[in-house]
């Protein structure tokens, strides 16, 4: 069976991440025919985590990586760069579902995943300017946040998790603003500046292991013993295939039916003077109510930035407008001046959208799906974690490799049916309508 592509990945909005790095020359585009050992499908969180672990397992192994854009131009370098260790919502019924033992395991799979990154900042010599092991703060702006902060307190005593209780003072002498009602401080999250990060994990690759960028997969088909994949202007022959482009696996026909295909806006101030404000000048915080806003204050030598991100809606044509990115940019100035009322003035200077898949249930989709062809997909909106887990996992099961980690990922179920549309459009859409309304300034 040969799959094509039906549409390629597009990236609307300029992502402050990349506009504040140096420019980067991208690898070459594939021109010709290669044979590699493994061909791995997006250069993202998981195809360069997984490219990384088949050259540690084999450093022989010959792999070529192909990204249909630049590095850092998809979800994993616009993101707001929470590396996050424990079970990702706040609130006791959200947690993350399951009993004290699967949050445990689920940990445990977290922070294999943030020793990749670990190794990785320590190999490149890192500053905190782009992996910053510093914790992360989940801040509550009112009654129903304070609830979510306390009931997930409770949720960590059970698994023995490390934590630091704020009141409203304490969290406004690191935030530098008295909006906050409370906060805790959970100190195993790494905070990264996710651009930097995947290109500084995209250029560390080297002899065997080849990345193109500008080359994208259009199709591939299973030839004899091996992967056909075509591009623009070349192919790739491989005995193996790692899929890990996320919800554009869809594209080729792949998990069709199960793929929940939300997008979800960021919005980066411009650089103001530090000394307008109080508060560290550099922290990070996910909101304590779900579905609220995501704030970090980003340290700067020309001076600092604020980040905002909320907001999702569904798109499963998987493409958004620049109206979306307007109107959700409106909520982030709403949110913006209702935390940060000393910088008035301070304008947005970057906005922009990424893409995330999620499945209905949770679960990944993960696995050897035709012979030869393993999928690293769907991580659900936390992918600096889970799709580096799962590339992880894909190397290892590619390599025939029967690890633990490669074991909880096979224990997961497979994703679960959606249902048919147009009752699936209006009811994830009503669902994110109704979560966010309840979530408020949250
Ligand atoms: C604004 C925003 C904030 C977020 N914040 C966080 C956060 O703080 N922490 C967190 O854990 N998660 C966060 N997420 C989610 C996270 O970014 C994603 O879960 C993660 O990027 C998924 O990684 P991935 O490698 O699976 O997919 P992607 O990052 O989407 O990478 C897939 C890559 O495949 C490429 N591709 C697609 N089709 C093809 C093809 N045919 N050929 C070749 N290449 C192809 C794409 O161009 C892309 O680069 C956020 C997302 C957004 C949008």
């Amino acid at each position: 069976m040969k799959f094509v592509a039906s549409k390629l990945p597009q990236h609307l909005g300029q992502s402050g991440w990349v506009q504040m790095l140096p420019p980067r020359t991208p690898r070459a585009s594939l021109n010709g025919t290669v044979n590699v050992d493994v061909v791995v499908i997006g250069g993202g969180f998981a195809g360069l985590s997984a490219a990384r672990r088949l050259s540690q397992l084999d450093p022989k192994l010959k792999v070529a990586v192909l990204e249909a854009g630049e590095i850092a131009e998809g979800a994993t370098g616009r993101n707001s760069g929470f590396i996050i260790d424990l079970p990702h919502e706040v609130s006791s019924e959200d947690y993350g579902g399951g009993e004290t033992d699967e949050r445990r395991h689920d940990i445990k799979v977290h922070r294999m995943a943030i020793a990749l990154a670990r190794d990785l900042a320590v190999e490149k010599g890192w500053g905190k300017d782009i992996f910053d092991p510093c914790g992360k703060y989940n801040v509550a702006l009112g009654p129903q946040g304070d609830k979510h902060v306390v009931s997930y307190a409770k949720e960590l005593d059970k698994v023995n998790e490390a934590y630091r209780l704020f009141d409203a003072k304490e969290i406004a002498a690191v935030t530098g603003t008295t909006s906050f009602t409370s906060a805790i401080f959970t100190p195993g999250t790494v905070i990264i500046q996710p651009a930097a990060y995947i290109r500084g994990l995209a250029d560390s690759f080297s002899g065997p292991v080849r990345l193109f960028e500008n080359t994208p997969a259009l199709s591939f088909e299973r030839q004899g013993s091996s992967w056909c994949v075509k591009t623009p202007n070349g192919a790739v022959n491989a005995g193996k295939m790692i899929l890990a482009n996320n919800g554009q696996a869809q594209n080729f026909g792949i998990f069709r039916g199960v793929l929940l295909h939300v997008y979800t806006y960021a919005s980066m101030t411009e650089a103001f003077d530090p000394s307008l404000m109080g508060g560290e000048r550099s922290w990070a915080a996910t909101p304590a109510f779900p579905m609220g806003t995501t704030v970090r204050r980003v340290k700067g030598e020309e001076g600092d930035r604020f980040l905002i991100r909320s907001r999702y809606t569904y798109n499963p044509t998987m493409r958004v407008s620049e109206g979306a990115i307007e109107r959700a940019g409106r909520v982030h100035d709403r949110k913006f001046e209702a935390r940060f009322p000393m910088l008035k003035g301070v304008r947005m200077q970057y906005r922009w959208a990424g893409a995330m898949a999620l499945t209905w249930n949770g679960v990944p989709a993960f696995g050897e799906i035709e012979p030869g062809l393993f999928a690293a997909i769907a991580c659900n909106g936390v992918g600096a974690t889970k799709a580096t887990a799962s590339g992880i996992a894909a190397a290892e099961a590619a390599l025939g490799i029967d690890s633990w980690l490669v074991q909880v990922f096979k224990g997961f179920s497979a994703p679960k049916r959606l249902p048919p549309q147009p009752f699936l459009t209006i009811g994830a859409t009503a669902n994110l309508s109704m979560k966010e309304w309840s979530a408020g300034l949250e």
